[in-house]
Order: C-alpha cells, then structure tokens, then sequence
C-alpha cells in the first residue's frame, strides 16, 4: 500500500510551529523579518516575492521588498545590500534571481551578510553546509530531508536518525541549489548517497543507479525522466521537479481550454501514475516539495533572527 505524503499537512503543521516561535519571539520584543531583492520585473522572481510576502504576513513577520529597476548598477543593488546587512528589522535576505547582466551574482551574494543568508547562496554557508555544520540549510533541499523525516516519524514510526543511517540514497539532479545541497544533508545524516545528472543519463546508467535507491530524491527539471522501471519496489521518492506541460487527451491530441488555447498543468520529473504503485511512499506534484519550501525559508529566518539578537 503506497503512502503519497501529505506535503500540504507537513507545510500547514511547520508553519503553526512557526507562528508559535514567532509569538514567543514577539512577547520578547524581537520580531522576525524577511527583505527580498528583486531587480527589475522577472515574472517567476515576482511571483515568488509575493509568496514570501504573503506568508511573511500570515507568521506575523516584518516584510521589506527592494525592487531597484531593470537598469539599476551593480553599485546600487550593493548600496541596498549594505542597508538591508544593517536593518535591525531584517532577519534574512533573499536575492531573487536571475539579475540583468550588468549585476554579478557573486558580487551580490557575496555582499550578504553571512548571519542574514537565508538560503544559504554564500559560499562561507555552502563551506560549513559540505562541513556538516549547516546555519541555514537551503529552502527546497532542507524540505526533501523535513518531509522524510516527517514521514519517519509518522508513517514509519522509526527515529529519523535510524531512518537516514545506511539508507541508499540516490540524488538525480547536481545543481548548486538543489541536487548537490540535498547531497549534502543526506550524506551529512550518513546515508549512502550517490548524486546523477545529465551525463550519468547520457552514458546510459541512470537506471543502474536509480534502481538501487531506498530513497530516490529527483531533481531534474525534466517530466516523466523517471518511470517504473528507473524505480525499485518499495522505494521512497520525492519529486522535486516542477514542469509546465501541455494537456493532450488518450490519442495524444491536445485539450483546449475555454478560450480554444492548449491547456496546460504542472507535473514534476516522476511520471506519477504509473511508479506510485511500485513504491512505498511518493510526493505528489503539484502540492508536493513547494509546499514546504517556503516555510524552510521562514524557519531560517527565525533562526537568523535568534543568531542576530544573541539568543543562539
Ligand atoms: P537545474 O539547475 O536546471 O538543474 C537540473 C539538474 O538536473 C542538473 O544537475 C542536470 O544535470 C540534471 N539533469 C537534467 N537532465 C537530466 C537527465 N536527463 N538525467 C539526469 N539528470 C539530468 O534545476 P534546479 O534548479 O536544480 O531545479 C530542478 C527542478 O526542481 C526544476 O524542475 C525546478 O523547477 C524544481 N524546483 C522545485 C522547487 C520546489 O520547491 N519544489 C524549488 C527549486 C526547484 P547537468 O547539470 O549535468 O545538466
């Protein structure tokens, strides 16, 4: 019998634990504080900045939007970075990205006070990450690990530690943001981690290695890369994969909205239906890894607040 995890729950359940932290934090006089850093108008980037709005509001956290133009210098978005390292009402930065071209990413990011670098983009956060001492784990890869924890403790009622130790895990994906961060917290928790990516597939060998995993985390940005029988029976998967694809009907013909234009939904990399039934618990996408993403930002940005004001 499969479990698809209720990622929704788990998101609903950490953010209730975060409005609590946030109100003991409150009756002390301190409160939290996001800023997000916008340069010009990239439709993704402005979508996830009113995300962080929004839950800002609903945790009852400080909110700050910078959003310099299109054809603002490198000097000014680092004038904005210096502020926001000063305000005592930011707890964590966030730069969204991409930047136009004339701003540098590592100028940017390098500029971010460390104790304020949310989702870990320093190198000094990613250093002590590789070290096993993580301050702030990144947003989606720290998810996958609370969802599998969350799932250990609930579903398999097993210790997440006993859960993690020796398990085979298998990261498909390596970029700096998901697969290898994820890597990371994995092998940090001593599985037996192995990463893959594009030239595992293009010498043919993802299957060699996907079929070995316990836990099989995918992060690829590719639909239906994984089908039953990249999966072995009983395994674990999280999808983190989010992919906008057209709708076609059972003859492969498409389905047109009520405006005659093709419809479309988001799927992840996993072709859901047709591995559930081989697994022993998957996440669903939609509603699956996003929903928790953002409130490990949040959770980072009370643990920066608490850094910042010398409670830990
Ligand atoms: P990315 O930077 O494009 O990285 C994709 C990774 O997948 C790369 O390492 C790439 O390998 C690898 N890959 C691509 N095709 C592959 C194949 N055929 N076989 C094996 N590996 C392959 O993407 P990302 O930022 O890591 O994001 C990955 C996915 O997660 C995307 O769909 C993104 O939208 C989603 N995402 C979801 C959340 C969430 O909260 N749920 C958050 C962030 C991202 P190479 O580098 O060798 O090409």
């Amino acid at each position: 019998m499969t479990t698809v995890i209720d990622c929704v729950a788990i998101g609903d359940e950490i953010m209730k634990e975060i409005v609590k932290e946030t109100e003991e934090l409150k009756a002390k006089g301190i409160t939290p504080g996001i800023a997000t850093l916008l340069v010009g108008d990239d439709f993704g980037s402005k979508m996830y900045r009113g995300q962080v709005e929004k839950f800002c509001e609903e945790a009852g956290f400080n909110y700050v939007n910078e959003n310099p133009p299109a054809d603002a210098t490198e000097a000014d978005v680092i004038a904005i970075v210096e502020k926001l390292n000063a305000d005592k009402s930011v707890s964590g930065i966030l730069p969204l990205r991409p930047f136009p071209e004339q701003i540098s990413d590592t100028v940017v990011i390098n500029t971010i006070d460390v104790n304020k670098d949310i989702d870990c983009f320093h190198p000094f956060n990613m250093g002590k990450l590789a070290l096993g001492e993580a301050t702030f784990p990144p947003a989606t890869p720290a998810a996958v690990i609370e969802i599998l924890e969350r799932y250990a403790r609930n579903e398999e009622k097993v210790d997440p530690k006993d859960f993690f130790e020796g398990a085979e895990i298998v990261v498909v994906g390596h970029s700096n943001i998901v697969g290898k961060p994820v890597a990371f917290l994995a092998l940090n928790r001593n599985a037996t981690t192995s990463v893959t990516h594009v030239f595992t597939s293009m010498k043919g060998n993802l299957e060699k290695h996907t079929t070995g995993a316990d836990i099989l985390i995918v992060a690829a940005g590719k639909p239906d890369l994984i089908g039953p029988e990249q999966v072995k029976d009983g395994a674990i998967v999280i999808d983190v994969g989010i992919n906008r694809v057209k709708v076609v009907d059972d003859k492969g013909e498409p389905v047109l909205n009520e405006k005659g234009k093709q419809k479309t939904k988001t799927v992840g990399d996993v072709s859901f239906d047709a591995v559930k039934d081989k697994t022993k618990a998957i996440s669903p996408v939609p509603k699956g890894v996003g929903s928790v993403t953002n409130r490990m930002l949040m959770k980072n940005a009370l643990r920066a607040c608490k850094i910042n004001n010398g409670l830990i």
